[in-house]
């Protein structure tokens, strides 16, 4: 097999393109696809202060590595989620990741600032870690953004989580999840825009990058997440993707570009009166939002267990922790 653009030995096939690339040229080709991505839905504009969410695996550190090689300055959001070895090895990656390069890393320690970490969370309130987990991501990044001044944040969810996600809300017809599904989501007051640089890439040409690259990530995978429906989509998807090379993107992009548009035009307008939360001041539909609510509830079981003092309340307000130089824009 040989390079596509040079005819030098290939070192990476990207079956869906029919292409090859030796280590440059593939190297070159994946931060063109990220340059017309992020063109080609408007995701960063001037004087956007840009925020990339990292958790230290390869997706997210891919995602900072290739803004940076754009000339973008991002500065990269950790949440450390307290979830033993595997939570203090992702700091030390996204750490060492980042005092390399010289760039800016807020660090929001969940047990620091919250009091309990995420298995604990769990633990007392009786829901699956990723239910808690993934309400805390959402609360912090968009908590994180308003507090520090960014008005877009950046994660790196790739083809393969993406369609998955597709997938999932098709199998269950999630209407609303549907039509809000995309590479960028508009900020609002309150909230920062939300962007996926590397949405049309597959996790396997994310990989790639990373090692041709030589970024170390964290390879092993959260414990919480085995079981995990998504795992299950990607699998099917992937079973697909191996007879019909294209499969992922089709489904994706084609669902972006003829469907969406005349899901929301058939939906009734939403509607919903927005307000801000009596506890956190964050953007939510009823008084108090769903993550004040979870924590408030948390604290009085772990009040009853002992795991915290009689005293104690929940306080919204995040810790934060600056590592490195202050990030501008591009
Ligand atoms: Fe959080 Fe679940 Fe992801 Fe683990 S797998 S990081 S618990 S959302
Ligand atoms: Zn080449
Ligand atoms: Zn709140």
């Amino acid at each position: 097999m040989k390079c596509s653009v040079c005819g030098q030995r290939a070192q990476v096939e990207v079956r869906r393109r029919n292409q090859a690339f030796c280590a440059e040229h593939y190297r070159d080709w994946f931060v063109s696809e990220v340059r017309r991505n992020l063109r080609r839905h408007r995701m960063i504009r001037s004087d956007d202060r840009l925020l990339a969410a990292v958790s230290g695996g390869k997706d997210s550190l891919v995602l900072w590595d290739t803004l940076t090689r754009l000339g973008y300055r991002a500065s990269g959001f950790h949440i450390h989620l307290g979830i033993g070895d595997y939570s203090r090895r992702a700091l030390e990656t996204t750490r060492a990741f980042a005092a390399e390069r010289g760039l800016e890393l807020i660090v929001v320690d969940v047990r620091q600032s919250f009091g309990l970490t995420i298995p604990q969370l769990a633990h007392v309130t009786g829901r699956a870690a990723c239910s808690g987990c993934g309400l805390s991501k959402r609360y912090l990044m968009n908590r994180v953004a308003a507090d520090e001044g960014f008005n877009v944040v950046a994660t790196g969810h790739n083809l393969d989580d993406e369609a998955a996600t597709l997938l999932g809300n098709v199998s269950h017809w999630q209407t609303d999840a549907l039509v809000r599904q995309g590479p960028m989501l508009e900020g609002r007051e309150g909230l920062a825009r939300r962007v996926k640089p590397l949405y049309s890439l597959t996790e396997r040409e994310v990989a790639a990058y990373a090692f041709l690259s030589g970024i170390e990530y964290q390879h092993e995978e959260c414990p919480h997440a085995t079981g995990a429906k998504s795992l299950l989509y990607k699998e099917m998807l992937g079973k697909m993707e191996t007879r019909m090379p294209g499969t992922k993107q089709v489904f994706l992009e084609q669902y972006l570009k003829k469907i969406q548009s005349l899901l929301k035009s058939g939906l009734p307008e939403a509607g919903v009166e927005l307000k801000r939360c009596e506890r956190c001041g964050s953007v939510t539909t009823g008084q108090v939002c769903a993550h004040c609510k979870l924590w408030d509830r948390a604290y009085t079981r772990a009040k009853k267990r002992r795991l915290l003092p009689e005293d104690a309340s929940f306080d919204p307000v995040p810790k934060i922790h600056v590592f490195g130089e202050a990030a501008g824009t591009k």
